[in-house]
């Protein structure tokens, strides 16, 4: 009986196939190189549901460099670079299992992350590369030994973003305040993402006047995320996007089991009901977005 099968299912077993789009969006956000199967199987699965375009993103120089590779490789395929918030400290304080443990090892400092940062505007030259990120701050993984170099590495990514011409994609966890101030301290580029959005809707208010771009996850599903659908409910259509942060964040009804692109239907969906406006037209609304945003 097939009720009997579905619920022996192992609770790590990829969600099922949804029905696909009419209209193709791209996923704004995702991390191929931390999914199961190959790329070509997970761009197929994802075509054939309607999400035809993915946004790969970097969070260290070799996922970068994996990041620009694949976008070359692939038509549909669009690249992001960068040394992610959590990654900038760790480089600084030369501990690749944790900048916590400050100065039990040799090498890193500053000048470790000039030259990842060097290596990161490299890359972001590439025509395949379509944004830096993702960068910003985030206070959850991060303590306060390490925000001085994160955010240090936040303002050389905007300084790259707005050099090389290209977006910038934000990751911002409980930061949302300092995010803010460090954007327009520097002055942000013409074109910035909030991946993930997790703020609620003063917030996306804020950022709607400031002409921010907010990526919407499987988060906007959860039954406890009322501030989300909030945010979502007020931000001008023309600024919302759509992603996966695959393989994590996975929609609801299959929260905690595996993400991948194929499933941003599922997240279309809830989203066009927040907003009140059928299927089709959230998907139209998506898909020019996420095009004027990155620049593809
Ligand atoms: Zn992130
Ligand atoms: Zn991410």
């Amino acid at each position: 009986m097939s009720t009997r099968v579905e619920k022996t299912q192992p609770k790590d077993a990829p969600p099922p196939l949804p029905e696909p789009l009419r209209v193709a969006v791209a996923d704004s956000h995702t991390h191929l190189d931390m999914q199961s199967g190959t790329v070509e199987e997970g761009l197929a699965k994802a075509a054939s549901v309607g999400v035809t375009t993915v946004v790969q993103v970097g969070c260290d120089v070799k996922g970068s460099r994996w990041a620009a590779e694949t976008a070359a490789a692939y038509e549909n395929v669009h690249a992001a670079v960068a040394l992610h918030p959590n990654e900038a400290p760790r480089i600084v304080h030369g501990d690749p299992d944790g900048w916590s443990r400050q100065g039990a090892r040799a090498g890193g400092g500053e000048a470790a992350l000039d030259e990842a940062l060097a290596e990161i505007e490299a890359l972001a030259a590439l025509d395949h590369v379509k944004a830096v990120g993702e960068t910003g701050l985030d206070y959850f993984r991060t303590g306060p030994e390490g925000m001085a170099a994160q955010e240090r590495s936040f303002r050389a990514h905007i300084e790259i973003a707005k050099r090389q011409g290209k977006a910038l994609v934000i990751h911002d966890r409980e930061a949302h305040a300092d995010v803010l101030r460090v954007l327009r301290e520097e002055g942000a580029p013409e074109r910035t993402v909030f991946h993930c959005y997790s703020g609620d809707a003063d917030m996306a208010r804020e950022c709607a006047a400031a002409g921010y771009y907010l990526s919407f996850a499987g988060t906007v599903t959860f039954k406890n995320a009322a501030p989300l659908r909030e945010a979502l409910a007020v931000a001008p259509l023309e600024l919302v996007l759509v992603e996966t942060d695959a393989p994590y964040l996975t929609p609801a009804p299959y929260r905690g089991r595996p993400n991948a692109p194929y499933l941003i239907p599922l997240t279309v969906r809830a989203m066009a009901a927040v907003r009140g406006i059928d299927e089709d037209a959230m998907a139209t609304a998506l898909a020019a977005n996420t095009a004027r945003a990155f620049g593809y």
